[in-house]
């Protein structure tokens, strides 16, 4: 099958790509150290999209050094009206440039290009504006006590809220300009300094990224972009003691590498990690609404989101029905560059990541799960892998317990009434992301959504996602949560302050 189209890209984005990228270091671009460069490829055509600096644990000293010292600099001293008007100076400049922008998530990425546009004008510039709305409203309390040794009401305590200081953020590459965001936008809107070190395989964006922060009045230092490996860069940044917090998106197994080499100067860490989330449908469900919400809540990015809802439990009543709307949908999907108009189902991000995902679903077949749909790799280019639908999974098999990160939908059904029973089958996972619930009974659905073990719970939906909704992992699946108040709180730190007069 032959899936050779031919795509057309932007003068601004081959000129862009051409561009000779160097490390964002103190505000000026930086050839790393090493003089190593990082290939990076589209993962639709396999061609050599352009070369990156590789940098090393020099260039993250040389990072962590330039935010020190922006730390206490001209950042400390802006009024945080004017923090605001420059993230939000930032979010009107990615719209702006939302044309390139988008062109470059999907070459770098493989999402559709009707994705990467909602993503970044639907959801990056929603973020960075949230966060920088954020900017001036940071008060701490006063706190009406009286300390021991204070004569009762003669002191004052209040709190501050302070920066938490230098933040190191490593971000993977399924959502690659969303997480920069994600990560710059609190950050900045506390007060901190950033080393930002994308993924090797989608670093493009955020040095693009990087050119508009130039512009937006943010002080030199205060945002520094280092590309490089994990092994390398990102260790280098987790284990740095002139890093006073990690905010870490990728991997479980990762998290806990970070976690270790965050012990030598205890910085603190914020950990979104992976997810192998259950969808709960009911009988009394709305199916119309529920078959195409969960053949999205699995195949959207095309399974590579830590939301993607891969557990699918149904009431036995109506599995067969449900299951067979799904196996439609996702035998629907146009598959190819998401570049082409039509296109709606992109590749893997890279040869081992299809190389992973086809030995699971292997792993589904040797395991007895009934292969449904799909089940094989998609055309003669790039790291296509067709949606595929297990059936019948128990709840034993590790297809149905470990994160795939990819387009695999493992389905089975259950007759029980008792909920208890039910939310113990669906949190049988090391992992307590997200999952979703669908039901007309609101007693139901609350009382199941009650009973998931996860961040994050939707009902009658899969996997809504907001600025203002916190967000984050139970169990394996992270340490905090990201987005909302909550998110801002893990840039901050409290000073409590007692006079006695
Ligand atoms: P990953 O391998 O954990 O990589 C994530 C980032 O960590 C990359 O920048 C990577 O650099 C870096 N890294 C690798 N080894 C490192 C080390 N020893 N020290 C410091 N940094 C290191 O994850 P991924 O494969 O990119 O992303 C997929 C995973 O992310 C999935 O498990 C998914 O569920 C999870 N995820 C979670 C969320 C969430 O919000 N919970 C969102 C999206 C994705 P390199 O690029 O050089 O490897
Ligand atoms: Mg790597």
């Amino acid at each position: 099958m032959s899936n050779n189209q031919q795509i057309t890209i932007s003068d601004e984005v081959k000129e862009f790509l051409k561009s000779n990228h160097k490390l964002l270091i103190n505000g000026e671009w930086t050839p790393s150290s090493s003089n190593e460069k990082i290939e990076v490829f589209d993962p639709a055509t396999e061609q050599l999209l352009t070369e990156v600096d590789s940098g090393n644990a020099a260039d993250i000293d040389a990072a962590v050094a330039a935010a020190r010292k922006a730390l206490t600099g001209e950042w400390s001293k802006i009024t945080s009206h004017d923090r605001a008007r420059m993230l939000d100076r930032l979010a009107d400049d990615i719209e702006a440039n939302f044309s390139a922008l988008s062109e470059i998530e999907v070459l770098d990425n493989g999402m559709p290009l009707e994705l990467a546009q909602y993503s970044i004008a639907g959801h990056g510039t929603t973020l960075l504006r949230y966060f920088a709305s954020w900017a001036n409203k940071l008060h701490g309390q006063t706190i009406p006590v009286s300390p021991a040794g204070a004569i009762n009401g003669e002191s004052l305590t209040y709190t501050r809220k302070e920066p938490i200081g230098v933040v190191g953020a490593i971000i993977p590459w399924n959502s690659p300009l969303i997480f920069a965001i994600l990560k710059l936008g609190p950050a900045l809107a506390a007060g901190c300094t950033v080393i930002l070190k994308p993924a090797e395989l989608t670093p493009i964006s955020a040095l693009f990224l990087g050119h508009l922060i130039q512009k937006s009045g943010i002080p030199k230092g205060v945002v520094n972009i280092v590309t490089g490996y994990g092994e390398t860069a990102g260790q280098a940044l987790s284990e740095h003691p002139g890093v006073d917090k990690i905010t870490f998106t990728g991997s479980t197994e990762v998290g806990k590498k970070i976690v270790e080499a965050s012990i030598g100067n205890l910085k603190k860490v914020t950990l979104e990690l992976g997810g192998k989330n259950p969808v709960v449908i009911f009988p009394d469900a709305d199916l119309e609404k529920a078959i195409p919400g969960a053949a999205r809540a699995c195949f959207f990015l095309q399974g590579q989101n830590c939301m993607a809802g891969t557990r699918l439990f149904v009431h036995e009543d109506i599995y067969q029905v449900v299951i067979a709307g799904i196996k439609e949908m996702a035998e629907a999907f146009t598959i190819g560059h998401g570049l082409i108009s039509g296109n709606d189902f992109g590749p893997l991000i890279s040869k081992t990541q299809k190389e992973r995902v086809m030995s699971y679903i292997d792993l589904g077949r040797e395991e007895g799960a009934e292969l449904l749909t799909g089940g094989n790799s998609y055309g003669d280019q790039g790291h296509f892998v067709q949606p595929t639908i297990f059936s019948n999974v128990n709840g034993d098999m590790r297809i149905a317990k470990e994160e795939i990160f990819g387009p695999v939908l493992c389905a089975q059904s259950f007759s029980s009434q008792d909920l208890e029973q039910i939310a113990s089958e669906a949190n049988d996972t090391p992992y307590g992301l997200s999952g979703s619930v669908w039901s007309q009974d609101i007693s139901v659905a609350h009382k199941m959504a009650m009973l998931i073990d996860a961040g994050q719970v939707s009902i009658n939906c899969h996997a809504a996602v907001d600025p203002a909704i916190p967000f984050g992992g139970n169990k394996q699946s992270g340490w905090g949560r990201e987005f909302g108040a909550e998110g801002l709180e893990a840039y901050l730190k409290t000073k409590a302050t007692t006079v006695i007069f």
